[in-house]
């Protein structure tokens, strides 16, 4: 679901046709729903009430200053795996009491920050990042709180790039390390080991790998406890899926009514779990669109191609995980506004097949492959679909390409969040002598 719709035969953004902000913004440009972030937040938020999560928005979805501070004004928290994601959640007013902090490689200065900002969890990628925590926080006099991250070997069936719940993955350690890393680390008296962590992949659009990731899990906190541990939370990370090719992610409720009953008897009692969740995807990914210019069209062989304005430094998706984006013109020539979007709208007849490239110099540097567009020219705007997560957030400067705008529409108002880097902003950090 999204507030991304044609109206009168051109594409707005909630009330505000996205040409009226292209006029002001320029392309490229991306372009994100305040009500299509709101509705994803509050669905996870309302289907998973009966747990009492704490919503941990993953920043590195995307980690815009003023999407984070919508999100923590609706109630999230953040899962940041950088000290500038740390830096971030905060200037967005973030409760340092909801941040959750993974990464395989946190430096000595991010883990510094992260004791002095006083955050809710540190999630342990390793034993040796756990001798150190304890070194560092045992030195400070301070306890910090951490939660074990665990690959519970379940295959979530995604893109090899994006799996990291197998048990050859380089984050967390395997369940049956992680009864030793307790038995050797668990009581020391600079960090409490409290928390079980996991993160299986992303996107995950089955909900069988997270049943059987929750319930090893599960079994791992009896025995912990068992053993004498107290494990007071569990945070089962994100990972769930938006829709790209159609509707292919199940909604938040089809998650939660496979996982809140696993938990649902965990959370009360005597000995409650606390539940953390980490949700990114599946609260921007169609919230946002990148739209791009055609500045030519161009015949290679058999091939013809749009090449646009936007490449693989503003969004690498495509080029990185051969993802699929659907791409469709902004104000499409009569007869071709889709009667609804997704990739069963490109066998429209009267469609011709393209490549829609960027300007950057590698052959990787595409947008959507052998897509079939409506007749295109010169000039027109093209939007690239569900581009709110990760888009933005992995953009580069490959080839010195400063980076587009970020706008936020509410309902038929909308502001830059962030304004288009100009060439002197993209090289001020360099010098020349
Ligand atoms: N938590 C962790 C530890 C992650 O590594 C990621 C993504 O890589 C996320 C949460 C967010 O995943 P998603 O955006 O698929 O919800």
């Amino acid at each position: 679901m999204d507030h991304f719709a044609y109206r009168s035969g051109e594409l707005y953004c909630e009330d505000v046709p996205v040409a009226r902000i292209v006029e002001s913004v320029g392309t490229p440009a991306y372009i994100y729903s305040s009500a299509t972030l709101l509705h994803h937040y509050d669905a996870v938020a309302t289907a998973f009430a009966a747990l009492r999560p704490i919503i941990c928005y993953s920043i590195k979805s995307c980690p815009n200053l003023h999407i984070c501070r919508l999100l923590k004004d609706r109630g999230a928290g953040f899962d940041v795996v950088s000290g500038g994601e740390l830096l971030r959640a905060l200037r967005a007013s973030g409760d340092p009491a909801k941040i959750v902090f993974a990464g395989v490689g946190k430096t000595d200065d991010e883990i510094n920050l992260a004791l002095d900002s006083k955050i809710g969890w540190f999630n342990i990628e390793s034993e040796a990042e756990l001798a150190n925590l304890i070194e560092i926080a045992g030195r400070r006099g301070v306890v910090a709180r951490a939660a074990l991250r665990v690959n519970p070997d379940v295959d979530p069936k995604t893109h090899r790039y994006t799996s990291t719940g197998k048990k050859e993955s380089k984050f967390g350690v395997d369940l049956e390390r992680a009864r030793r890393v307790f038995q050797e680390y668990g009581r020391h008296g600079s960090v409490r080991l409290c928390g079980i962590h996991l993160h299986i992949g992303s996107p995950v659009n089955t909900v069988e790998p997270y049943v059987s990731a929750i319930r090893k899990t599960l079994t791992l906190i009896d025995e912990l406890r068992s053993d004498g541990f107290a494990i007071d939370t569990l945070d089962i990370g994100g990972g769930f899926g938006a829709h790209y090719k159609s509707s292919e992610a199940p909604p938040a409720v089809a998650y939660a009514e496979a996982i809140v009953p696993l938990l649902t008897d965990r959370v009360g009692g005597a000995n409650p779990l606390s539940i953390i969740m980490e949700p990114g995807r599946s609260i921007a990914a169609n919230a946002g669109i990148l739209v791009a210019r055609t500045l030519y069209l161009k015949k290679s062989g058999e091939r013809d191609f749009l090449i646009v304005d936007a490449g693989m430094n503003d969004l690498i998706r495509p080029a990185l995980y051969e993802a699929y984006h659907f791409v469709w013109p902004v104000r499409p020539a009569t007869g071709f506004v889709p009667a609804e979007r997704g990739e069963s709208t490109t066998t429209m007849p009267g469609c011709l097949p393209m490549d829609v490239v960027g300007p950057v110099c590698e052959s990787g540097d595409f947008l959507a492959k052998d897509r079939m567009l409506p007749p295109m020219q010169r000039g027109d705007l093209v939007a690239v679909f569900t581009a709110g997560a990760y888009g933005m957030a992995m953009a580069s400067h490959y080839n010195s390409r400063p980076n587009p705008p970020e706008v936020l529409v509410e309902g038929g108002a909308f502001r830059v969040i962030r304004r288009r880097e100009g060439y002197e902003e993209m090289m001020a950090g360099e010098s020349v002598t």
